[in-house]
């Protein structure tokens, strides 16, 4: 407390423009980032959806596209070109599903869009999650051929279980891509049969009806994805915006630069001068050479000496951004993965026990009282407790179904508390996203997500 007194300016930054158009004039853009993560059953068409779009919109070299051409001729799986361009790893090819969160970025109109590919398989709903903890958008792709729609949907397919997960993870935008409407011959009927359903159900899952928006479309002909129809039969009945126009009009987030500093450290080394470097994301505020921050939970004051953005030297860093900084004035062994460089005034919140709203997926045993789980919050890992199970919840609404129920299973949303072993920063999901969030695992497997509801006082 006597480092933090030492504080005389409040670091608290007066910001009276809008912190979007700030963000992008110090980026030299004037396109604002859009986040947009891809969902849906597995075999709906992600892959090959996104591929084509960024086919399309030229981002992929035709030396890249020729090389895929040639080697998916050869395996003979030729409509697999396209799915490739987001797929990287040898293993995905070939098993010819997506496992990762790929990365791939394209301009639309008025925005910058970073795809955060989602895999359709359900044992990667944990990296499903890495992709839509950092979306501020969902584009869901559904399978409009005949028995495909109604087991990706009707019959324990993953589509219901992919919108309710973004939705509780905070996304409430939704494009929603009816594709592989060419096996249908484009009919209108099936389209709206499809519609209808997703329509009540995503109302069910928290959607707004005005919030969605449902695009006929082929990621494999392209046909709707970055122009206006061609398929006369299509024509007849659709004059609505293609996918592309779709995403142009998403509102984007307000990227939090006028908020106290929060950056997470996830590496802490030895630099070349003086002090060390510690690197991270900025969630909130933001990172000026000369700044004293308030490094949590050990609560030891640094300055920051200069910071590092795409391996260039920069004076500031903001939300949003992956920077490095040379900090001094703390002992390097006093700052570890999972602390959080703070705004001495306005400082994170540090407890050892919080209430989050979970919502469990993957565990062979019900979790009952005192279940231990290792926590992953942003790069930290803690041993926890689920020590209180306060309410059992409607998976759709959100209402309230048991108090203290006495155990949880498989697919149900619940609110606990937890207890982690040693005090770490947190946020309550509703202030700051990022440090909201935490993963439940136990044995290497993920069996829960949860967001940070309360901060428990103890
Ligand atoms: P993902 O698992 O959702 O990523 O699906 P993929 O992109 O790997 O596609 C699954 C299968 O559907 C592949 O055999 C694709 O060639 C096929 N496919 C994808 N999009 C379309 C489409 O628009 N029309 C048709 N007829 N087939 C498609």
């Amino acid at each position: 407390t006597e480092q933090i007194e030492e504080v005389k300016t409040p670091k608290v930054k007066e910001n009276k423009v809008d912190p979007n158009k700030q963000y992008n004039q110090e980026r030299g853009s004037d396109k604002d980032h859009l986040y947009i993560v891809v969902i849906g059953h597995v075999d709906a068409g992600k892959s090959t959806l996104m591929g084509r779009l960024l086919c399309d919109l030229g981002e992929v070299s035709q030396k890249t596209l020729h090389k895929y051409e040639q080697e998916s001729k050869k395996i003979g799986k030729q409509s697999f070109m396209y799915a490739w361009v987001l797929d990287e790893t040898g293993e995905e090819r070939v098993r010819g599903i997506t496992m990762d969160v790929g990365r791939a970025q394209f301009e639309t109109k008025t925005k910058h869009v970073i795809i955060l590919d989602a895999p359709g398989h359900a044992d990667f709903i944990p990296n499903m999650i890495t992709g839509a903890g950092q979306a501020d958008v969902a584009l869901l792709v559904i399978d409009a051929t005949r028995g495909e729609f109604e087991s990706g949907f009707d019959l324990g397919g993953q589509t219901r279980e992919h919108a309710l997960l973004v939705r509780s993870l905070g996304v409430s935008q939704l494009a929603v891509a009816v594709n592989k409407l060419d096996t249908s011959n484009w009919s209108q009927e099936r389209f709206n049969e499809i519609t209808k359903k997703l329509k009540s159900f995503l109302k069910q899952a928290g959607f707004k009806d005005s919030d969605v928006t449902y695009v006929p479309c082929s990621g494999l002909t392209g046909e709707n994805l970055i122009k206006p129809p061609n398929e006369p039969e299509l024509l007849q009945w659709y004059n609505g915006p293609c996918l592309l126009d779709v995403i142009d009009n998403f509102n984007v987030p307000e990227r939090p630069v006028s908020k106290p500093l929060r950056m997470s450290v996830n590496d802490v080394f030895k630099g070349t001068g003086s002090g060390f470097c510690v690197s991270g994301r900025i969630e909130n505020g933001m990172l000026s050479k000369g700044d004293k921050v308030l490094i949590c939970p050990t609560k030891e004051m640094a300055e920051v000496r200069s910071i590092s953005l795409n391996d260039l030297s920069s004076n500031v860093g903001f939300a949003g951004d992956q920077v490095v900084a040379t900090i001094s004035g703390v002992e390097m062994q006093n700052v570890s993965v999972g602390c959080v460089l703070s705004d001495p005034i306005q400082q994170v919140p540090v407890t050892s026990r919080f209430e989050a709203r979970i919502v469990v997926f993957n565990v062979k045993v019900p979790i009952t009282k005192g279940f231990p789980v290792l926590i992953h919050h942003q790069s930290l890992v803690e041993s926890a407790n689920i020590v209180k199970l306060k309410a059992l919840l409607n998976k759709s609404t959100g209402e309230l179904i048991k108090k203290k129920p006495r155990c949880l299973g498989n697919n149900s949303v619940a609110v606990v508390e937890i207890e982690v072993c040693r005090p770490i920063c947190v946020e309550r999901y509703k202030d700051v996203k990022e440090l909201g969030r935490v993963m439940l695992r136990v044995a290497g497997v993920t069996i829960a997500a949860g967001l940070v509801t309360d901060i428990v006082t103890t």
